[in-house]
């Protein structure tokens, strides 16, 4: 950290709480500043470049830098740049927007309420939900079913559906009804000897008896990311998402599909409901619905929702739940713009095909003496680093390795994304080929440094 008292760093540290940070450790390093961005680049306040193998926090789809988006914020600034949608109040970026998401999304999906972060919009879903069954007469069906691993949010109810560790401990959550099922990560939690089907097999028996014990009057909804991201980036096993969801339909359990890391064409398909056959009743996107250059969230549910919804705000008055942002118009213009460039620019394909060159390049890692699995679905990937090749050790203390390869991540001009020892990458869609075969020589090179500096 540069030593002057009055330098930039200096001054972060002395009135930043960051998140998800050890504060007492960033006293002493100080932050990066990161000053500038353009295409999959950002720059430090030294003036160093870095590849953004993570798009920021996986969300700056379209790049850095990307006029069309500050433009298209110039100008709705100008002509309004705040209404709120309470009391039948509207603004045309929010009817625009809601209208092109049930668009591009799927059939069942016809209605649309807006927040502006994805842990809000969880937390919407919880109370959306809840406020449907009180409607409908079921007051008892309010517990969500969840996994360990998941990553919904932070909020006090998203963060309850959330399943790690690090976001439950020391905040007394979960606060709220919700069952965390086995993490559907074959690798890690497949048995000595059980098939990827049999697998697939033990998760279904176990929410069958999870929602036989508790009974499916009590259980209002499942959750679940597509392909979980933060939590270390595991694709499910080959089949499973149809199985839970004929399991969830036959008990009248209602299927959240959080897609605020996964929409938009990070696995190569406009959503990856798509890419696994989910036809969900509710659909959460965010991060690159503006590619993060605005904060906006939006919920996508079903016609069905939304009448019993509506039947009851014409008995008690309201839908008392919004925020003063809710549908922000300046967030809803730099959305319609953001889905215009990936539209027109193609970007959904390219992921698709960047993604491939990525899923092969990082293939090369598998027999690496760290390296335990590689794993992922077009733009996005981890890289599990191991103590023990043989039997998969995690290393003790988490983040013995994940944590010096960040850093010399830094020193090759690469950000990755250390989860403890799973070293994730989800680099801007606009990234090309070549480019992804530099940011994983980067990655090669700060990997190299981990190894010799655990051997010393
Ligand atoms: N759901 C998922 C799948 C996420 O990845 C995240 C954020 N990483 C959230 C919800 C929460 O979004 P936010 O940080 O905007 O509250």
């Amino acid at each position: 950290m540069s030593a002057l008292p009055n330098s930039i760093q200096a001054r972060d540290v002395r009135y930043l709480l960051h998140p998800v940070t050890n504060a007492r450790r960033h006293e002493e390093t100080g932050p990066i500043v990161i000053e500038s961005g353009d295409g999959i680049y950002v720059t430090d306040s030294d003036g160093r470049q870095y590849i953004e193998a993570m798009a920021g926090l996986w969300s700056v789809g379209v790049g850095f830098g990307e006029k069309r988006l500050a433009d298209a914020a110039h100008r709705q600034m100008l002509k309004l740049p705040f209404y709120h949608s309470f009391s039948s109040k509207s603004n045309e970026p929010a009817i625009l927007l809601a209208e092109k998401l049930v668009e591009i999304s799927h059939e069942r999906l016809q209605r649309v309420f807006f927040t502006n972060s994805g842990s809000e919009a969880n937390d919407t879903v919880v109370k959306m939900i809840w406020y449907l069954n009180n409607a409908r007469g079921k007051p008892q069906k309010k517990t969500f079913l969840s996994r360990l691993g998941a990553y919904h949010g932070i909020t006090i109810a998203s963060g309850s559906l959330t399943g790690l560790p690090t976001n439950h401990r020391d905040f007394d959550l979960p606060a709220i009804p919700v069952k965390h099922l086995t993490c559907p990560h074959y690798w890690r939690q497949g048995r000595e000897g059980e098939s990827e089907a049999d697998f697939v097999d033990r998760l279904a028996q176990e929410l069958e008896d999870v929602i036989a014990e508790a009974g499916a009057d009590t259980i209002a909804a499942f959750i679940g990311e597509p392909l979980m991201g933060a939590g270390g980036v595991m694709p499910p096993p080959e089949g499973y998402w149809v199985r839970v969801q004929e399991i969830c339909r036959r008990h009248d359990i209602l299927i959240v599909a959080d897609e605020v890391i996964n929409g938009f064409g990070r696995l190569g398909t406009m959503f990856a409901s798509d890419y696994y056959g989910i036809d969900p009743d509710v659909m959460v996107v965010s991060k690159q619905i503006t590619s993060s250059y605005q904060p906006l969230a939006a919920i996508l549910f079903s016609d069905e929702i939304y009448q019993g919804i509506a039947d009851n705000t014409a008995k008690i008055g309201t839908f008392g739940h919004g925020f003063t942002a809710s549908a922000h118009p300046v967030a809803c213009a730099v959305g319609l713009e953001n889905l215009a460039i990936i539209e027109e620019n193609g970007l959904v394909a390219n992921a698709k095909a960047s993604g491939e060159v990525l899923q092969r390049e990082l293939a090369r890692f598998r027999s690496h003496p760290l390296v335990g699995e590689v794993r992922g679905v077009g733009l996005i990937a981890a890289v599990e680093l191991v103590a023990d090749k043989a039997t998969k050790a995690r290393f003790d203390p988490v983040g013995k390795a994940g944590a010096p390869l960040f850093g010399f991540g830094h020193e090759h001009g690469v950000i990755v994304r250390a989860i403890g020892d799973q070293i994730a990458f989800c680099p801007p869609m606009i990234i090309r080929p070549d480019e992804v075969v530099e940011m994983v020589a980067r990655f090669e090179r700060a990997l190299t440094d981990t190894a010799a500096h655990l051997a010393a």
